[in-house]
């Protein structure tokens, strides 16, 4: 059976306070929906975590810095309900833009430092929407614990940091990212590769591992760098938006990898933006 549907904010809490009531804990899968395995091993730990579980789906326009993106972004509610349905989901919140966003709203979340860098420095107002949006859904939902993919661990250092910062109940936890076969992390962005950018796309991560070696060896950093782009280019990647090895936990660039450095990088193939990262000391 699919999940019951919630559109607004009333309704959803109705639900919530009773479970909470019943003293039952409750998760959140916060999703811009068009589900793979990905978000699915996600909503899995929720449901042994968790009493109850919300999945959100929501593409949110405010963290789209380009129109084209939102438009062509995946809308896939029906095939989304049903693949949850087997994980016995308590319920899926999917607001419209309106309910999320009414006429005379006014407020930004902003979290300064770690959005400068990598994906923030590339996509203007990106990690805003993403810290307002995050934050709505911590209140609307009144989650205990949210749970977040490390494929995206900018975005899970700068949740972690809001949610510290505004004193919000809510535990953030991360969860390790789920990889097709040939190494390419999972992402809804995927359905829209050509099947020659699908085949060309593991040469991202191919050429990360290859420079998460190097370091491992203590091998000059700049020639790694220089030797992995020309690798990403010449696969077929159009360009590379940055490609760097940085601190895990404070996200600090780095030229020599520790314990918790990690890998970073953003290339676009077939005007796909495609993200990963890895640490240097174990996958
Ligand atoms: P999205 O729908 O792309 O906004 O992603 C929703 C959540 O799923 C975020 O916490 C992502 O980090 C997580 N996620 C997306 N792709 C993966 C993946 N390949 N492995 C693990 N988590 C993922």
């Amino acid at each position: 059976m699919t999940a019951p549907i919630y559109r607004t904010v009333d309704a959803l809490r109705q639900e919530v306070r009773a479970w909470k009531r019943a003293g039952h804990t409750v998760g959140v899968v916060p999703t811009m929906g068009a589900l793979h395995e990905g978000h699915l091993s996600l909503v899995d730990r929720a449901k042994t975590e968790c009493d109850r579980v919300i999945v959100t789906i929501f593409v949110n326009p405010k963290q789209f810095n380009n129109p084209d993106d939102l438009a062509k972004y995946p809308r896939t509610e029906d095939s989304d309900a049903e693949k949850l349905a087997p994980f016995g989901v308590d319920a899926i919140f999917a607001p419209n833009p309106d309910e999320v966003y009414p006429n005379g709203f006014a407020t930004k979340v902003s979290v300064s430092g770690l959005t400068d860098m990598l994906c923030g420095a590339h996509r203007p107002g990106h990690f805003d929407g993403v810290a307002t949006v995050v934050t709505k859904l911590f209140l609307q939902t009144l989650a205990d614990r949210a749970y977040f993919g490390e494929k995206d661990y900018q975005q899970l250092q700068i949740v972690k940091r809001m949610a510290t910062d505004l004193n919000i109940p809510t535990d953030v936890v991360p969860c390790p990212t789920i990889r097709e076969a040939d190494g390419l992390a999972l992402s809804s962005r995927n359905l829209r590769l050509s099947d020659a950018a699908r085949r060309a796309a593991p040469a991202l991560i191919k050429a990360m591992r290859t420079l998460a070696n190097g370091l491992q060896q203590n091998q000059p950093i700049d020639q790694l760098t220089k030797a992995a782009s020309e690798t990403i280019l010449s696969a077929g990647f159009d360009s590379i938006d940055y490609l760097e090895l940085r601190d895990g936990a404070g996200l600090a660039p780095q030229t020599t990898a520790t314990k918790t450095s990690r890998i970073f990088a953003a290339a676009t193939i077939d005007n796909i933006r495609l993200i990963d990262n890895i640490p240097v000391f174990s996958d």
